[in-house]
């Protein structure tokens, strides 16, 4: 039976249940929390710990009515824990009138149960045989020993609880044929016996009257069937035990260690096991009193509970009512209270250190410094954890520590990679942009060409009809030179649109670089580098053109030092790529500027010192090169130093022109 289960879409994953399971019974599997049925203990910590009531258990509700459908008799057998329950019915006798009111036949408290069952520990107890004993009457206790403490199964107390004891009772005051529902505070009892029909919990039974809509007011008053209980109506308490056997001589108390709670029980089994509590008994409750259960309604405050029980228990016992007790306990005390329990071994093989240490090391634990052991992840330890994650119990993201540095690191990551993203796409934009300036670019030339190619040949014959002293002479050389320059005007322009050819030699890189500082005046301020950082000197470049790239650079660079500075052409790169920088240290370029450095015609150098088209034309070049250019530049000496690098990168082969970016 699936006593307890998730309700996945409430959970929110917070690994509370996964801490407060004594058995280690619920995995997290895929972010989600599950219970494993076959680990389960029926506890209910899981129920009582989810603030998002993400964990519900088995609702029996639907099976007791078809019982109380059918041609059968049925009794209610009820937990004596019920006055901690309803204590909004103030005379229980209209609690009993309001169970029979819902079909039941019959009314029985389970605490007479408890009488007997409390008889045959006060046997074991003063037997003195030198067995040490485990109380059984918890079936969550009960199948903890059994799943994981195997070897202390012969410890537990071989007698039923009080409830199989009042099923027995039940049967040999009625008939055998008579269905039988227990009425608790246990979840763990749906599983408990099969000498019980169904099992109810306090809260199902108070949502089967508030169904019937039934109230104390709208009932009869009605006595409990007999027999009647004696002190076992103590026993839901903690120590409940102890004060229905009624011993209380110090010999025999000293006897018993009760423990009780997640941790107490555990600790006390643990400590049991290793033989330290030397003659000692344990009287174990899986909750803190079974006034705590988890089929309780949530909230109630334990020492008030117990104050309710202890009322009820001195209303009951009065003299009279003793002496009708004692004849039934007369009538009943052969009812056969044995039980065998057999061991059912749970535990799962402990993974080997390695496999242990490889989990480890992927959380980030190297050292013992690195385990923290704060239980984020709902267990003790960090190796308790690593154990779980290897045996399929849990996952490596449960640990929090590990998952916030993972989180960070990958924000980290995030936004490395957003910065990157913003950098291509607007290196895209300004590509696009340059794409439209070059088709138009290319269409201007095309259509100057042809007449200034008309311009240049006609100047150029009527300078060769023209003597040398000719006056005329004079203006049509300004027309030639000028048409001249035009052409140089459209050479950029179509280096620019790479339109020109590219003529790939295989030249020494190192001597462009030194050619290119020898092309241009460097001012005795200026001093100019070369460094040359490759193996592997010779590439395939087209040289004239590569040239005018450096020199372009080299010119742009020393008017950028008007006061000074360094100039360098740094040659690099790896076996698939060439890399030129070349860096001054002089003012920097401006933000505003850096969107519009490849556009044509655009110069920030006065009216007439410049055409605005070299760097258009090196970003041309560059482009017809498969290549792409970078640069960087700073311009606020409060930042840092100032300068510019332009970084030209080209590949080696024509090949390997795809990888680079447009
Ligand atoms: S306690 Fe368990 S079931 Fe409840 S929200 Fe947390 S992880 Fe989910
Ligand atoms: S009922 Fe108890 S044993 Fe079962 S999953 Fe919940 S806490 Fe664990």
């Amino acid at each position: 039976m699936k006593l307890v289960y998730t309700v996945k879409e409430l959970c929110r994953v917070c690994y509370t249940c996964v801490r407060e399971c004594p058995a280690k019974a619920i995995r997290i599997i895929n972010g989600q929390a599950e219970v494993m049925s076959e680990r389960c203990i029926g506890c209910g910590n899981c129920i009582k710990v989810c603030s998002q009531e993400a964990k519900v258990f088995y609702q029996s509700r639907l099976d007791v009515k078809n019982i109380l459908q059918s041609e059968h008799k049925v009794a209610a057998i009820i937990a004596p824990s019920f006055p901690a329950e309803f204590t909004d019915i103030k005379d229980y006798r209209k609690f009993v009138g309001m169970v029979r009111a819902l079909g039941f036949d019959y009314v029985f408290e389970v605490a007479f149960g408890a009488d007997l069952v409390a008889k045959k520990y006060k046997e074991l107890l003063e037997e003195r045989s030198g067995k040490n004993y485990i109380s059984s009457d918890c079936p969550a206790i009960v199948s903890y020993i059994r799943y994981y403490h195997p070897t202390l199964v012969k410890n537990l107390a071989p007698v039923v609880s009080p409830m199989v004891v009042m099923a027995r009772v039940v049967k040999k005051k009625l008939d055998k044929d008579v269905k039988i529902v227990f009425v608790g505070p246990c979840i763990a009892k749906k599983a408990e016996s099969e000498e019980v029909d169904e099992v109810l919990t306090f809260r199902e039974l108070r949502g089967m009257f508030e169904l019937s809509e039934l109230k104390p007011e709208l009932v009869e008053a009605s006595e409990f069937d007999p027999p009647h209980a004696g002190r076992g109506a103590i026993f839901p308490v903690s120590r409940g035990l102890i004060q229905t056997v009624n011993i209380f001589d110090d010999v025999v108390e000293g006897n018993v260690i009760v423990a009780e709670g997640r941790i107490g029980f555990q600790e006390a089994i643990k400590e049991f096991e290793a033989n330290s509590l030397k003659g000692q008994n344990l009287e174990l409750l899986c909750c803190e009193g079974c006034i705590m259960g988890p089929g309780m309604t949530p909230g109630g405050k334990r020492f008030e509970r117990r104050t309710y029980i202890s009322s009820y228990v001195q209303q009951r016992m009065t003299p009279e009512h003793l002496a009708e007790w004692k004849s039934s306990f007369e009538e009943f005390c052969d009812i056969d209270t044995a039980k065998e329990f057999q061991p059912s071994d749970r535990r799962k093989p402990l993974p080997s250190e390695s496999e242990v240490h490889k989990i480890l090391v992927s959380m980030g634990k190297f050292s013992n410094r690195d385990h923290l052991n704060c239980g984020a992840c709902g267990y003790d330890t960090c190796l308790e954890h690593a154990i779980a994650i290897v045996e399929g119990l849990a996952e490596v993201e449960m640990c929090l520590p590990y998952t916030i540095e993972e989180m960070h690191a990958s924000l980290k990551d995030l936004a490395i990679s957003n910065e990157k993203l913003a950098k291509v796409q607007q290196a895209l934009k300004q590509s696009e942009k340059l794409a439209h300036m070059g088709q138009l670019s290319a269409g201007i030339a095309h259509e100057l060409n042809n007449p200034l190619g008309v311009v240049m040949m006609y100047s150029n014959i009527l300078l060769d009809e023209y003597p040398p002293d000719d006056p005329i002479r004079q203006d049509i050389e300004l027309i030639a030179s000028q048409a001249e320059r035009c052409k140089k005007i459209v050479s950029g322009l179509l280096n620019f649109a790479r339109k020109n050819q590219v003529k790939l030699e295989v030249i020494n890189l190192k001597k462009l670089a030194e050619d290119s500082i020898k092309s241009v005046v460097v001012p005795k301020n200026v001093k100019a580098v070369v460094v040359c950082n490759l193996g592997d000197c010779e590439a395939q470049l087209d040289y004239e053109q590569m040239m005018q790239v450096l020199t372009n650079l080299n010119k742009n660079a020393i008017e950028a030092m008007p006061t000074g500075g360094i100039l360098t052409v740094e040659v690099g790169g790896t076996d698939k790529e060439v890399i030129f920088n070349v860096k001054d240290t002089g003012t920097g370029i401006p933000d505003e500027n850096m969107d519009k450095l490849y556009t044509p015609f655009f110069t920030t150098k006065g009216i007439g010192k410049g055409t605005g088209l070299g760097l258009a034309t090196t970003y041309g070049i560059v482009k017809m090169h498969k290549g792409r250019i970078e640069v960087e530049s700073n311009n606020d000496r409060f930042k840092g130093p100032t300068g510019t690098t332009f970084r030209i990168i080209i590949p080696r082969e024509e090949g390997e022109a795809d990888e680079c970016l447009e």
